[in-house]
């Protein structure tokens, strides 16, 4: 007989009924204990706060042989206390798809060039040097002396953000002249 767990609540109550009627103790009934099983798996426990947006939700990641098996949400948490959107719970597939590494995730910065078809592997400090020069050059050459502020150069904001990035990348802008602040949320 196949017994779920409400019908075996329904016969351990009947059966402490059942004794208690013919007068026997129920501290007297045998009750047998659940078998004890070795964990075969050692499972790791790791916190860590959502990649997906501004919120921060907190998570808890169980890995297992440097896989990820499971991803919930962390119930000490103050920001979400347990709970997190279908994006939080879908977080393991930036690392990995079906339990392979996901292929398509980028470790390295792609550049394409003005009117180029293809992307071309940079480094990170390339990178950050190439924007910080280019963005220099277009506020220097596009000056509006009078305003004291340039209008070619806008700012846009990603959701990845919080409060703190936020409001430095706002101060940094402002301290540049750029007026056109904007943020994926609002559009
Ligand atoms: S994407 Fe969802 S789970 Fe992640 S921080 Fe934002 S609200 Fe929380």
């Amino acid at each position: 007989m196949k017994v779920n767990r409400r019908d075996f609540l329904k016969l351990s109550g009947a059966g402490i009924g059942a004794a208690a009627v013919l007068g026997l103790d129920p501290g007297s009934v045998a009750i047998s204990a659940p078998r004890e099983l070795a964990l075969k798996r050692r499972v790791q426990e790791t916190t860590t706060i959502c990649c997906y947006c501004g919120v921060g939700c907190g998570a808890i990641v169980s890995t297992y042989d440097d896989g990820i098996i499971k991803i919930e949400g962390d119930p000490d948490h103050p920001i979400n206390e347990g709970t997190l959107c279908p994006k939080g719970q879908a977080m393991a597939q930036v690392r990995q798809v079906d339990g392979e590494l996901n292929k398509y995730r980028l470790t390295t910065p792609l550049y394409r060039a003005p009117n180029a078809t293809g992307w071309e592997e940079k480094s990170w400090d390339w990178m950050i040097e190439t924007i910080a020069n280019r963005v220099k050059e277009t506020r220097d050459n596009n000056w509006n002396t009078g305003a004291g502020r340039t209008d070619a150069v806008a700012s846009f904001g990603g959701g990845e953000l919080d409060n703190e990035e936020c409001y430095l990348l706002s101060k940094m802008n402002r301290a540049l002249g750029v007026v056109y602040l904007e943020h994926c949320a609002r559009i």
